[in-house]
C-alpha cells in the first residue's frame, strides 16, 4: 500500500472514531444506555489509537509499548484500589495528567520544529505557533488547577481556600504575563525559552485560581478543569496536525462546558466568576457551639419505625455519608419495606450531593432504585411541605438552610433541598460534624428535627428491624 492509500484509510478510520466518539457521548446522555454509551466512547479510542500507530513515521513502537505497559499498571492498581468516594479526586487527576502530557507533546513538537529548522530561517507556520503556545498555556493551568483541586478533595494540605488581599490582581497579572510570553513565543518559534516560561507562568496562574475557591464550590471547579483538558487536547491535535484529536478534544471542551454551565446553575454561580476565581466568598459563619449548644434532639431506630406509623409520604433525601457507608442497598430494603404499608417513599436528589456529577443517581441505580422514583431538587422542593416524614441519610450541605437564610455563609445562596419545610426530619449522620463546606448546620438543632446518630447503613439496618418488629 502506498502512502497515500494509507494516509487515506488512517483518515477514515479517525472519521469513524469521531462519529462513534459523538454517538458515545449521547448515550452517555440517559442512564438507561449510559453503559452503551460507554463501550461506544471505548471503541472509538482503541479505533483512533490503532489508527495513530499505523500511521508510521509519527509513532515509535518501543515508546508506545513502554507507555501502554506502565499507564496499565498504573490504571489497574488505581482502578482496583479506588475508593468509589474518592472518584472526584481521581477525576481531578486525570484531567491534570491530560493537560500535563499536552504540555510534554507541545514541548517535543516545538523541540522537533527547532531541530529541524536553521536559526537563521525561521519556517515555522504560524498556526503551529500559536496551538503550540496555547497546549502549554491551558494544559499547564489545567496540570497545576488540577493538582491543588485534587489535594482540596483529599484533605491533604490545602484543606481551606487560600484568600489575600489583591489575589484577583495577581491572577490578572498572571494572566496577562501569559499572554505576553505567549506572544513572545510565537514572534520566535526556534527559540524555547518562552515556551516553557510561559508554562511556569500558567503553573502560578493554576495554583492561584483554584486555591482561592473553598468548599461547596469546588464541583463546578472540577468541571471546569476538565473543560480545560479537553481544550488543551484540541489545541495539541492543532500542534501535531491529528484531526482525531482535535475533534475528540473539543467534545470533552464542550461538554465540559456545558457541565460547567449546569453546576453553575444548579449552585446559583456565575460563570465568569468561577473562571477568575471569585466564588463564595462568605464572611463569619457562626461557630457549632452558637448553633447547637441545648438544641438538639437524638432519636432511636424503634423511635423513627413508630414515627413512621400511619404516615403517607416519605422523602429520602442522600448525601455523600450514604456512598461513605455503602448503605444504597439498606434503603432500597427499607423503601420497599415503607411501600409495602401502602407509604409513598420518594428520593430527593440534590445535584451536587456527594462527590461528583451524578453521583446520588448511581448509587441509587446501583441498588436498583427505580428511576422515577429519584425527584430533582426543584420538583422535590415545590411539594416538600405534604411530606410527612424527611429522612436525611448523610448529607449536610446540600440541606443546610443557611443558603436561604445568611447571606454572609460561603454556600449563601447554592440551592438546598428544603427538608427543614418537612413536617418531621430525621438526619442520619454519626456526629454533628460539618459537611464539605465546613460550617455548621442549624437544621440539626430545628424544632422538628431529630438526629439518629450512627453509621448509615448500621443506622437503616436498626429501623428496618424496627419496623419489621411492629407489623
Ligand atoms: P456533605 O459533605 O455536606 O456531608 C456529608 C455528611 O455525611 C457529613 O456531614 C458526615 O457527617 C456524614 N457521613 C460521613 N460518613 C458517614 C457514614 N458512614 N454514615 C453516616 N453519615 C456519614 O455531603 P452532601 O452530599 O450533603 O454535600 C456534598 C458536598 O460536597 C457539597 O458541599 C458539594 O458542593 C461538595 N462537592 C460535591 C461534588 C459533586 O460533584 N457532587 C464534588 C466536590 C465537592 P459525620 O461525619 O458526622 O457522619
Amino acid at each position: 500500500m502506498d502512502n497515500l492509500t494509507n494516509v487515506a484509510y488512517i483518515n477514515v478510520a479517525y472519521i469513524v472514531a469521531a462519529v462513534l466518539f459523538i454517538m458515545g457521548l449521547k448515550g452517555l446522555s440517559h442512564p438507561r444506555t449510559a453503559v452503551r454509551g460507554n463501550l461506544t466512547g471505548g471503541l472509538a479510542m482503541l479505533l483512533a489509537v490503532v489508527a495513530t500507530l499505523f500511521h508510521h513515521g509519527i509513532v515509535d513502537f518501543k515508546c508506545i509499548v513502554g507507555g501502554i505497559a506502565v499507564g496499565a499498571v498504573i490504571g489497574t492498581i488505581l482502578a482496583v484500589k479506588i475508593e468509589m468516594t474518592a472518584m472526584p479526586q481521581l477525576v481531578a487527576l486525570f484531567n491534570g495528567f491530560g493537560g500535563l502530557a499536552s504540555v510534554i507533546v507541545a514541548a517535543a513538537a516545538l523541540s522537533e520544529n527547532i531541530e529541524a529548522t536553521a536559526p537563521d530561517q525561521a519556517s515555522t507556520s504560524l498556526s503551529f505557533s500559536i496551538a503550540t503556545m496555547a497546549s502549554g498555556f491551558i494544559g499547564a493551568v489545567t496540570f497545576f488547577g488540577s493538582l491543588v483541586a485534587f489535594d482540596k478533595l483529599q484533605g491533604l494540605i490545602l484543606k481551606k481556600d487560600l484568600r489575600f488581599p489583591g489575589q484577583q490582581f495577581l491572577n490578572g497579572a498572571l494572566f496577562l504575563l501569559c499572554l505576553g510570553l505567549a506572544w513572545w513565543g510565537v514572534m520566535t518559534p526556534t527559540s524555547f525559552a518562552p515556551y516553557w516560561l510561559l508554562v511556569l507562568a500558567a503553573f502560578g496562574l493554576g495554583f492561584f485560581l483554584v486555591v482561592a475557591i473553598g468548599g461547596a464550590d469546588m464541583p463546578v471547579v472540577i468541571a471546569l478543569l476538565n473543560a480545560y483538558s479537553g481544550i488543551a487536547a484540541a489545541a495539541t491535535g492543532f500542534v501535531l496536525n491529528n484531526s482525531v484529536l482535535i475533534i475528540a478534544g473539543s467534545l470533552v471542551g464542550a461538554s465540559g462546558v456545558i457541565l460547567t454551565m449546569i453546576m453553575c446553575k444548579a449552585m446559583n454561580r456565575s460563570l465568569p466568576n468561577v473562571i477568575f476565581g471569585r466564588m463564595g466568598e462568605g464572611g463569619e459563619v457562626a461557630s457549632a457551639d452558637e448553633v447547637y449548644e441545648g438544641k438538639i434532639k437524638s432519636t432511636s431506630g424503634d423511635e423513627v419505625a413508630m414515627l413512621m406509623d400511619g404516615v403517607q409520604r416519605v422523602l429520602i433525601v442522600p448525601g455523600y455519608g450514604l456512598a461513605v457507608s455503602q448503605a444504597q442497598h439498606a434503603v432500597r430494603d427499607l423503601a420497599d419495606l415503607l411501600e409495602e404499608q401502602d407509604i409513598t417513599v420518594e428520593f430527593g436528589i440534590h445535584p451536587v450531593a456527594g462527590r461528583m456529577p451524578g453521583h446520588m443517581n448511581v448509587l441509587l441505580a446501583e441498588a436498583d432504585i427505580a428511576y422515577d422514583k429519584l425527584i430533582e431538587m426543584d420538583d422535590v422542593n415545590t411539594t416538600i411541605g405534604q411530606v410527612d416524614i424527611a429522612i436525611v441519610i448523610g448529607a449536610n450541605d446540600v440541606v443546610n438552610p443557611v443558603a436561604r437564610t445568611d447571606p454572609q455563609s460561603p454556600i449563601a445562596g447554592m440551592p438546598i433541598i428544603n427538608v427543614d419545610k418537612a413536617r418531621t426530619v430525621v438526619v442520619i449522620k454519626r456526629s454533628l460534624s460539618p459537611g464539605f463546606a465546613g460550617i455548621p448546620n442549624p437544621l440539626f438543632a430545628a424544632d422538628n428535627t431529630l438526629m439518629l446518630f450512627g453509621d448509615a447503613k448500621k443506622a437503616i439496618h436498626e429501623i428496618i428491624a424496627a419496623v419489621k418488629e411492629g407489623l
